[in-house]
């Protein structure tokens, strides 16, 4: 049967989700419930729009000018499994691969997500954590609050710890 996700919304062309121009795509559900949130839109389940992985693979692929693919929420964690296919298929044409999520570094290697290291494998810089509207910062780079950190992911996969990313 054909894979499919659920999503809130995609972007095209982005230059504020991540380095560079970027394709992003919006997962629709979220269990954070974070005080705050810029999209509660996302987090019903069963919103947004349903779409075969693939169609959103070949759209990405058709794409000109992108640096890389960036995850978004809602929480793609709740679908790793459909957003592994698509991050890898970006990864095999050279595009780097960004994801944010409410969840922590931590509790994703705990196991406790179903399938979450298999998106974790595909994934170059993860910004973790839940938005704290106490730690709200518009100052920093690609993230709302000083709690989120911008890890390097298959650094961290090696080390079992958070390593944080660097830009150059
Ligand atoms: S994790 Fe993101 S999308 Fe989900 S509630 Fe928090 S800020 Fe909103």
């Amino acid at each position: 049967m054909e894979k499919t996700i659920r999503i809130a919304g995609r972007i095209k062309h982005s230059s504020v989700n991540g380095p560079g121009v970027r394709y992003v795509l919006f997962f629709q559900g979220c269990p954070h419930h974070c005080i705050e949130c810029q999209n509660p839109e996302t987090w019903d389940p069963k919103g947004g729009e349903e779409l075969p992985v693939e169609e959103i693979i070949r759209e990405i692929q058709d794409t000109r000018y992108l640096d890389g693919l960036t995850l978004s929420g809602g929480e793609p964690f709740m679908q790793a499994e459909e957003a592994a296919r698509i991050a890898s298929a970006c990864k095999e044409t050279g595009k780097s691969v960004w994801c944010y999520t409410g969840y922590t570094f931590e509790e994703l290697i705990q196991e406790k997500v179903p399938k979450a290291e298999e998106l974790l494998k595909t994934i170059d810089v993860l910004v973790d954590g839940e938005f704290k509207k106490e730690e709200a910062d518009d100052s920093l780079l690609y993230r709302g609050s000083r709690n989120q950190r911008l890890i390097d992911v298959s650094l961290s996969l090696i080390n079992k710890c958070p390593q944080f990313f660097q830009e150059e």
